[in-house]
């Protein structure tokens, strides 16, 4: 799957150099995490020294990940925007996201056909295969 993303990289014309493959190692390893920049940031710190970054680095780094397509940013209400690996290989999923405490949680596409199909029936509009955001509150915030 990486071998993939630095394909992509290369397609890019953009070189691998071991930061930038470090932060998509991170990706990779902590699929489903949702990292922050600050995140990411911080466990690169705790890498080897060579493949330590600046925080406004990586923040460019993820800016660029995300021009190309190998990355997709959340943005969030009021915290730092969120990122994860785009996986191709992977059905599209939708986020449920905790007002209170930020938690986040994926939800599978499947769920959501029926949601479209009624849109479509009712409204004649037809949802884009884009990945939605849910608010709400998760299952230990809503007590
Ligand atoms: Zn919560
Ligand atoms: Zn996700």
């Amino acid at each position: 799957m990486l071998n993939q993303v630095y394909h992509l990289l290369k397609e890019c014309n953009l070189r691998s150099t071991p930061q930038r493959k470090a932060i998509l190692e991170i990706l990779y390893n902590y699929k489903g995490h949702h990292l922050k920049a600050e995140n990411i940031y911080g466990l690169l710190r705790t890498k080897d020294n060579n493949k330590r970054l600046g925080l406004a680095t990586v923040y460019r780094t993820m800016e660029l990940f995300e021009k190309i397509g190998i990355v997709s940013r959340l943005s969030m209400e009021n915290s730092s925007a969120r990122y994860e690996l785009v996986m191709y290989d992977e059905l599209m999923h939708h986020h449920l996201i905790c007002l209170k405490c930020g938690q986040l949680e994926e939800l599978d596409d499947r769920i959501t056909e029926e949601f479209k199909k009624r849109i479509l029936e009712d409204k004649g509009f037809e949802v884009a295969d884009k990945s939605m955001k849910i608010f709400g509150y998760c299952s230990s915030c809503k007590r």
